[in-house]
């Protein structure tokens, strides 16, 4: 697939946080974080501007603690602090190649990062910074993946990447099936109305509703990002098209 016209130029990349954690079963793997940092790092310095939003399932979902007992709002609060620290992790890697960020939280923390204003964000990513965003939206019973949705409408972004450790969406859960194909394209409806469980329904129906694309990929092979941006690599795209080619 080819990139679209005109192709991706700004993107909000969300980068779960079971990805960090490589092969281990808990935390941050340094060499998993350094070879994210390090595709990040190729792809700014091909021109594209980038806005990541941080999760933290290598530390703490609070739907994981609620269903053994603890109370709901104060877990997912415990997620969203883990998202800093992911957060703060990613900015650490980036930098240590030289890539400017800026971390902003929608719980502020001002000795640790800046809060969360549109403004001042937009302003870093003209100036080639990448943004971090951390915390998620600052409200419990959500994940990360509406925040990256959000973020992207609010950025501007051409599109939402959700980097994954499968290659894209199939017709069925293709560890199980092994049947199951890859889409090239699928619609939003699609992706609703199957239930296809890429993303959380409320990121999928906000980026349909502005008509952003999103792009779900292995972020495990490394060079994929920048592989799609320039127009390669293997990925499916949900979008406005009808029905899946
Ligand atoms: N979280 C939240 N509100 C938000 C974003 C995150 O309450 O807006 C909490 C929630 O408990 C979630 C955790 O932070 O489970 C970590 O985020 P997520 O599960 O999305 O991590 P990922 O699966 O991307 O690693």
């Amino acid at each position: 697939m080819s990139q679209p016209d005109p192709p991706y130029k700004r993107i909000l990349l969300k980068v779960s946080g079971e990805v960090l954690m490589g092969d281990a079963p808990f935390g941050i793997d340094p060499a998993t974080l350094d070879a994210v940092a390090e595709d990040i790092a190729s792809v700014v310095a091909a021109g594209f501007e980038l806005c990541l939003v941080v999760g933290a399932g290598n530390i703490f979902r609070g739907v994981a603690l609620a269903g053994k007992g603890m109370e709901r709002v104060s877990a997912d609060y415990m997620g969203m602090l883990a998202t800093v620290m992911n957060a703060l992790a990613i900015q650490s890697a980036l930098e240590r190649r030289g890539v400017d960020t800026r971390v902003q939280s929608a719980i502020p923390m001002e000795a640790v990062c800046e809060p969360y204003i549109r403004r001042r964000a937009l302003r870093h990513l003209e100036k080639g910074r990448v943004v971090i965003f951390a915390a998620g939206l600052g409200a419990p019973y959500f994940t990360t993946d509406t925040p990256a949705a959000l973020r992207a409408a609010e950025m501007g972004c051409d599109a939402l990447f959700k980097g994954t450790s499968v290659d894209g969406v199939y017709t069925a859960d293709p560890k199980t099936e092994p049947g199951a194909t890859r889409y090239g394209h699928v619609s939003y409806q699609d992706v609703l109305s199957k239930n296809l469980r890429v993303m959380d329904t409320s990121a999928v129906s906000l980026m349909r509703d502005n008509h952003i694309p999103i792009v779900v990929f292995s972020i495990r092979e490394r060079g994929n990002l920048l592989k799609i941006l320039s127009g390669a690599g293997v990925y499916t795209t949900i979008s406005d098209l009808k029905g899946p080619v």
